[in-house]
């Protein structure tokens, strides 16, 4: 087995691609690429992602080129819709490609002491395929005009760019109006919104009571009312704005409160009505809980509510990070 770092210093070295942590990147054959490792179950595959900008023929054509070389092989090949996943080019130990628009990507398995010569004759006879499609060597991938200056490389959404910075920004900027596009478009309403976070901490809220009274610890629930309260907001149709992570945040927080109070209110209840030997009038049992939390149970509410209020909040941000309805922007960052 080699060592991904040999194979990354060798490929590096080969084309004089640029290092960083993680990953070179650079003018390959006058193409621009990023190379970097991945561990998947424990295998090292190497990850190649040419940026490119490609019309629907360019497109056809390199899928073609790849098709013909995998046929080559004579393997058999599973088509789906945006991806290509086809079976191993045992000739230049390929596992898979991937054709984007704007970029093409290629999975290797790097584990045999073969690899580098194979790879730098993939990276000659892909260059070919490149050139003969037409695609232009050293150009803007946004614009397609010649690119002059080696100093603007950026790291784009895990992509790297060799493009003029004018066009970076444009792209950004193009994104962001996209985006807020999208925003204005969306008609959901806070109300609604609010109505299914209710609901969705309130249907947490009764586990979370319903093990307090019954003496389990109940901190844990609360990622779960978070969960919920997301789940039913974009259910119920609720607004997609800026705001709508402090709609959450505060009725998940207030509900935590409100939990943990119902949970001692049912408690003092049935010690009442045991000592009572009768069900005693709700007033009554409200009045006495009241007091009781005010004269010297919140000491051990406030801990435990806060223990909650952590678990719910971290959630809460984990739940709304991966919710697909956020805005989403291009991280940006130039290479040096
Ligand atoms: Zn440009």
């Amino acid at each position: 087995m080699v060592k991904i770092e040999t194979i990354l210093g060798a490929i590096a070295k080969e084309y004089n691609l640029k290092k960083k942590m993680m990953y070179i990147y650079g003018d390959l054959n006058g193409y621009t690429v990023k190379i970097n490792e991945d561990l998947e179950n424990y295998a090292s595959k190497l990850i190649v992602c040419y940026t490119i900008k490609m019309g629907d023929v360019e497109k056809e054509a390199i899928k073609k080129a790849l098709e013909d070389l995998d046929e080559e092989n004579q393997k058999k090949k599973i088509l789906s819709s945006e991806m290509e996943p086809v079976n191993l080019f045992k000739k230049y130990s390929l596992e898979k490609y991937y054709i984007l628009d704007d970029s093409v990507q290629f999975k290797f398995i790097s584990t045999t002491p073969k690899f580098k010569e194979k790879f730098f004759e993939f990276v000659t006879w892909f260059t070919n395929v490149l050139s003969e499609t037409g695609i232009k060597k050293h150009v803007c991938p946004i614009c397609g005009m010649e690119i002059e200056n080696d100093k603007d490389w950026f790291l784009v959404d895990y992509k790297v760019y060799h493009a003029h910075e004018k066009c970076i920004n444009y792209m950004n900027e193009k994104n962001e109006n996209d985006n807020s596009v999208i925003e204005k478009e969306d008609q959901g309403s806070y109300l609604t919104g609010i109505i299914g976070a209710i609901l969705g901490s309130i249907i947490g809220s009764l586990i979370y009571i319903w093990l307090g009274v019954n003496g389990y610890w109940t901190f844990y629930v609360t990622p779960f009312m978070s969960g919920l309260a997301v789940f039913l907001y974009n259910k119920f149709n609720g607004r997609r704005s800026k705001n709508k992570k402090y709609i959450l945040g505060s009725v998940v927080f207030i509900m935590v409160i409100l939990a943990d109070i119902a949970r001692v209110v049912i408690i003092v209840a049935n010690e009442i009505n045991k000592y009572m030997g009768q069900n005693m009038p709700i007033n009554y049992i409200l009045d006495v809980a009241i007091n009781f939390i005010i004269d010297r149970e919140y000491k051990y509410m406030i801990p435990y509510i806060l223990l909650g209020e952590v678990f719910a909040v971290i959630s809460l941000i984990g739940a709304l990070k991966s919710d697909i309805t956020n805005i989403k922007k291009l991280k940006i960052k130039k290479l040096s």
